[in-house]
């Protein structure tokens, strides 16, 4: 790369902003294009620099890591010299009381990095104001801390200082990619373009291109030492067995954090605020008069195997720098350094290939997790052996960032709206809230449709629903699952316009519509359809109805102004495929609007089917949400609606009864 390129960074914490100012010190033009400062989990870090006291033993994450911790002094000096801001580094050492005799087995790593046993006695001499429980305790001096809040903030005094421009409030919505290279990228406030890209937009990753990293969320609080208190009476961190407590040297003390794998649900709970004041207090009592001054949370970026990803992708200009997850402060040193050298200097260290994505196309990474003050979901179960593929990861297993589309396809326009992706998908049926974000991720779906009924009603599954997912990018589709008159159909479509703007979709007036009276074989009454159909397009709904594969009735929906037709496979969950080709043949060949075939796929091949048929569109749900992997399946799922369409944009050869050579019988050798 030359001086002339330039650079592209999408995400503004640490990690972005670390890449940012290593690499236009090295004499490259860079932007950071950047969603949301605040939001970063850089702001809602602790900030400590703790890999002993984080037990990390994985032998090139524990490299990566003290490499990192050696490089801080001087990575500090540096910033500092260069802005008048202060970052609070503290090389305090930290301090890891137990309240019962270590077990061999889980003794610190002995390399470079010096750890004490501290008994009963030396250790509530070397910290007074410890519970009673502790009866011991590791100390590791050269470990510590960064105010990660002030940290960030240097960092973006010192880019903005030497020249890096920062674009605020730009959301990156999609890295468009043609043969191998990243061509451009579409962002709220239009398209952006550069010789290079780097991925570094922490837990919400996957909204970008689908990488394994999933939001694990951390509560977090603070307490003030009062000014009275003097001298402070903390001086190190604290690294307990359910909770840490770092004090600042301005008096404030850290209390962190929970660790809960609830997708991106904001909010501090009176459980996860109790949990950790519940341990703190016992940990070190001095605490408990001290007043709250705050509480915050924040999402760290997770990988399946807890280690960062690093450097190459799908495509030769663009590098990931994602999934720090609870290490990424003491990671960002090492993390701008090695990938400035590769993009700029195409230096390569062979640390990196130990952290490319490319790992999870191996099934060989275990998970681990050892998280403080746990709320966690339970991992969600290992699937059974399969066969091993190319395409078979670690678990929780998340699709990897897809090859580039190799045809370009007219959009699908419902109700004038246009939509790339041809694949619709739903929210229920899934095991957890991950599974289902990995999933509608994975699946490339533009349009998730929602059962208003069960929202309303808070249905298993369908808590949370507001917060985990991302309706600035995906268009809601309310439907009225479980009604069984036209009346209560219109009741709920009218409710889910209401949930819509509630979301921030203001003119979103999509409804599916179902009427499904009979609860055995769940099939729709075409009469109660098409009066509430009749009803709802005069209150200027765009409605598409869930229908039986009737020729008649999907041309009367269409003619009293519908804005689609969705003709059911088989029963819906059935995963029987599609049992009625013929009559959705005659749908499709008499249809004017899109005809959305839905309901009854059960695997990518019919998916395919239905598509080389000339379906517009497709919804499936049950078969992903219910498969053993379902973000797998959702991009299998994708793969099978692309290939079926591809193929019908082909053109199929005519079905012959005969044989037909395929070599040229002219010009043959005779004798
Ligand atoms: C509670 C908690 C405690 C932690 N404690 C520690 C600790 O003690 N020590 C430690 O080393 N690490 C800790 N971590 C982990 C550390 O905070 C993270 O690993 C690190 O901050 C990740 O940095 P990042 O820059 O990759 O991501 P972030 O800091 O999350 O920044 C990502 C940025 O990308 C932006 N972005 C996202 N999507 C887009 C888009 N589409 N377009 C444009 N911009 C986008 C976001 O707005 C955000 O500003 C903790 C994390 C939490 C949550």
């Amino acid at each position: 790369m030359n001086s002339t390129s330039d650079i592209l960074i999408i995400g503004g914490g640490v990690v972005g902003l670390s890449i940012a100012i290593e690499l236009k010190l090295r004499g490259a033009a860079v932007t950071v294009l950047s969603r949301d400062f605040q939001e970063a989990a850089s702001h809602a870090a602790a900030g400590m620099l703790a890999p002993s006291a984080e037990s990390i033993a994985d032998a090139p994450m524990r490299e990566l890591c003290l490499r990192s911790l050696r490089l801080y002094p001087d990575w500090i000096s540096k910033l500092e010299s260069l802005t008048d801001r202060s970052t609070g580094y503290w090389a305090c050492g930290i301090l890891a009381p137990v309240t019962a005799t270590p077990d061999p087995q889980n003794l610190p790593v002995l390399d470079s990095l010096p750890a004490h046993w501290l008994d009963r006695s030396a250790i509530h001499l070397a910290q007074p104001g410890f519970g009673s429980e502790v009866i011991g305790g590791w100390w590791y001096p050269e470990e510590g801390q960064v105010d990660n809040r002030a940290l960030a903030k240097t960092l973006r005094s010192v880019a903005e200082a030497i020249g890096v421009e920062i674009q605020e409030g730009v959301a990156v919505t999609e890295i468009v990619q043609q043969q191998g290279q990243v061509v451009k990228l579409r962002s709220n406030l239009g398209d952006r373009s550069a010789g290079h890209y780097v991925l570094a937009t922490g837990a919400w990753s996957q909204s970008v291109i689908p990488v394994p990293v999933q939001p694990c969320k951390g509560q977090m609080l603070a307490v003030q030492v009062p000014s009275s208190v003097s001298p402070l009476p903390l001086q190190r961190v604290l690294y307990g067995e359910h909770v840490y407590i770092v004090p600042r040297q301005d008096g404030r003390i850290v209390i962190g954090a929970t660790s809960e794998t609830i997708g991106f649900t904001p909010g501090n709970t009176p459980a996860g605020l109790q949990t950790l004041l519940n341990a703190a207090i016992r940990l070190y009592p001095t605490l408990k008069d001290f007043p709250i001054q705050e509480c915050w949370w924040g999402f760290r970026p997770a990988t399946p195997d807890e280690r960062p990803i690093l450097g190459d992708s799908l495509c030769d200009n663009l590098t990931l720098a994602t999934g720090h997850f609870r290490n990424g402060i003491l990671l960002t040193p090492i993390t701008a350094r090695l990938l400035a050298d590769r993009i700029w200097n195409q230096a390569i260290d062979p640390l990196l290939n130990e952290f490319s994505w490319q790992r999870f196309l191996h099934p060989s990474n275990a998970r681990l997790s050892h998280d403080i003050a746990s709320t966690a979901a339970p991992p969600p179960p290992t699937p059974p052996p399969t066969q091993p593929s190319m395409l078979q990861f670690s678990t929780p297993q998340i699709p990897q960032p897809l090859p580039t589309p190799t045809f370009a396809d007219e959009p699908l326009i419902i109700a004038g709206r246009e939509f790339r992706s041809r694949l619709m998908t739903g929210t229920g049926k899934y095991r957890n809230v991950a599974e289902m974000q990995g999933s509608i991720a994975s699946s490339g779906c533009e349009i998730v449709t929602v059962a208003v009924r069960r929202v309303q009603t808070n249905a298993p599954g369908h808590e949370g629903l507001a917060e985990a997912i991302d309706w600035q990018k995906i268009w809601m589709l309310p439907n009225t699952a479980g009604c069984q008159t036209a009346e209560d159909a219109i009741r709920v479509a009218r409710l889910g316009r209401e949930m819509a703007k509630l979301l921030g979709q203001e003119d979103n007036h999509f409804v599916k519509l179902e009427v499904i009276p009979d609860s055995q074989y769940l099939l729709p009454d075409p009469i109660g359809t098409l009066e509430a159909a009749e009803q709802l397009v005069k209150e200027g709904f765009a409605v598409l109805p869930y229908i039986n594969a009737d020729p008649l009735l999907a041309k009367r929906l269409e003619d009293i102004g519908c804005a689609t037709v969705m003709p059911l496979g088989s029963p819906i969950g059935s995963g029987q495929g599609i049992r009625n080709t013929a009559n959705i043949q005659i749908i499709i060949e008499n249809a004017n609007i899109p005809v959305v075939v839905d309901a009854g796929i059960g695997t990518p091949s019919e998916a395919a089917q239905a598509m080389e048929m000339g379906a517009d569109a497709l919804l499936i749900n049950t078969a992903i949400a219910q498969a053993e992997n379902p973000p797998l399946m959702a991009q299998a799922m994708r793969f099978g609606a692309e290939a079926g369409r591809m193929a019908y944009l082909a053109g199929r050869i005519p079905v012959k009864a005969f044989a037909s050579a395929s070599s040229p019988l002219s010009g043959r050798i005779t004798e």
